[in-house]
């Protein structure tokens, strides 16, 4: 998708990035922000010592009707930690054209759009272990202790293998054991040199002992290219998200560029700060006044941590007059429009129900310094859902994975 690009284009700039987190309030509400806030400012004072940066993220959006009927993408997020599925959607399009095949629908089958952003993701790895400039060098995934979703991040391994490129998969628990920095803070893990640490933990706080944190640390104290730094993960945050949407500041991050602003913001569904204040007084008089138009978010990912309805009324009721209330945010709800289909799904019967479906968009970019060496979309993903689940991903065992049917 077109916009993918541009949103590398705030992702860039570590300075102008987290200025938005600075003077939010968020920062002191949220320990799990406040604390990767603090490594970032603890490694900005020691000097960063990675000179290459890879991002790997995926923007998620839903389909909503304009005012004038027309079919717009609004975006739910972006994440730019552990953006999952790659590996699993780069697999789906063969599935449903077996389906139709097997049902003698070869037309509609050879319409299933091909996709394969396991390819990107690990072509964006691979540039980035290049530009490190070590043969020997390898890639460290970082894995969760008990790795539910290990063959999506297989195919990206596997197409590093064919590049030649080896994956080292360890917890943060083995670097804190394991790890070692040299005097030029190169990173090596059992020894051996690594030139890209990946990340497939690390977003969540149960996710984080005091070992876990030395482990984050000491890996971004490191010259190895972090995917994302920890000023990226940062700037994924849904505070940022909110920041962004604010009158002028997209016109800050890209000056002189008021098309991208327009095509950009016209993604940005309504976003609110709750800090303290007259501005978050007012979004809590509207969310209450109309709660099924709101969301209300905390700074969490993973899916299952937003409050919908009931419960975020009485959410808002609890948190209205505490500084606490900062650390969420409030989003306009997106209402897509539903259809009608099966989720195939274990233990469930096979039947129709009303669906709503979010596309995510993969994308890549590589900058060495100042210099954008690859900045590029590698595909999408799609995940279906009965309406009935308002929160929640297939991680969270309400989404399935799906194919966009072009019509
Ligand atoms: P997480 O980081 O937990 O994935 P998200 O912001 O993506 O948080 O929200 C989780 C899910 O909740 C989304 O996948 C989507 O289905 C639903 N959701 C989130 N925001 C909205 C919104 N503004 N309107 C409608 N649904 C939303
Ligand atoms: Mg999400």
């Amino acid at each position: 998708m077109d916009t993918m690009p541009l949103f590398y284009l705030y992702l860039c700039g570590a300075e102008d990035r987290t200025q938005c987190l600075t003077c939010a309030s968020t920062i002191k509400m949220d320990k799990f922000t406040a604390h990767l806030f603090d490594i970032y400012k603890q490694v900005l004072g020691e000097g960063i010592a990675q000179t290459v940066f890879l991002g790997l993220n995926r923007s998620d959006y839903m389909f909503q009707r304009s005012a004038d009927g027309s079919p717009a993408l609004k975006q739910i997020e972006i994440n730019t930690i552990s953006a999952s599925f790659g590996g699993l959607a780069s697999r789906t399009p063969a599935v449903h054209q077996h389906v139709l095949n097997v049902l003698s629908k070869t037309k509609e089958a050879a319409k299933i759009l091909s996709n394969n952003p396991s390819k990107g993701l690990a072509l964006g790895i691979a540039k980035a272990w290049e530009l490190y400039g070590s043969a020997n060098a390898q890639v460290l995934l970082i894995a969760q202790e008990k790795e539910r979703n290990i063959f999506d991040q297989r195919a990206i391994e596997n197409e590093l293998l064919a590049k030649k490129i080896h994956v080292i998969r360890r917890r943060f628990e083995d670097v804190s054991e394991k790890g070692s920095l040299d005097q030029d803070r190169r990173l090596f893990m059992d020894g051996q040199e690594i030139a890209v640490v990946y990340f497939r933990d690390g977003y969540m706080p149960t996710q984080y002992s005091t070992q876990n944190w030395k482990a984050r640390l000491l890996l971004e104290r490191s010259c190895a290219v972090k995917c994302p730094d920890i000023a990226t993960q940062l700037a994924g945050t849904k505070k940022v998200q909110q920041e962004l949407s604010r009158a002028g500041v997209l016109e800050m991050l890209l000056p002189g560029q008021p098309e991208a602003v327009a095509r950009l913001r016209a993604t940005f569904a309504g976003l609110y700060s709750l800090d303290m204040g007259e501005e978050g007084d007012q979004a809590i008089t509207e969310a209450l006044a109309a709660p099924n138009r709101f969301v209300l978010k905390p700074q969490r990912e993973g899916g299952g941590n937003n409050l919908y309805g009931e419960e975020m009324v009485q959410a808002l009721e609890q948190l209205k007059d505490r500084e606490e209330r900062a650390s969420y945010i409030l989003m306009e709800k997106i209402e897509p429009e539903p259809f009608a289909n099966c989720l195939l799904r274990p233990g469930s019967p096979v039947r129709v129900v009303q669906c709503i479906s979010e596309l995510g968009i993969f994308g890549v970019y590589v900058r060495q310094g100042k210099t954008l060496v690859m900045n590029k979309h590698v595909g999408h993903l799609l995940r279906t859902k009965a309406i009935e689940h308002a929160d929640g991903g297939v991680a969270a065992g309400v989404a399935v994975l799906d194919n966009p049917y072009p019509v």
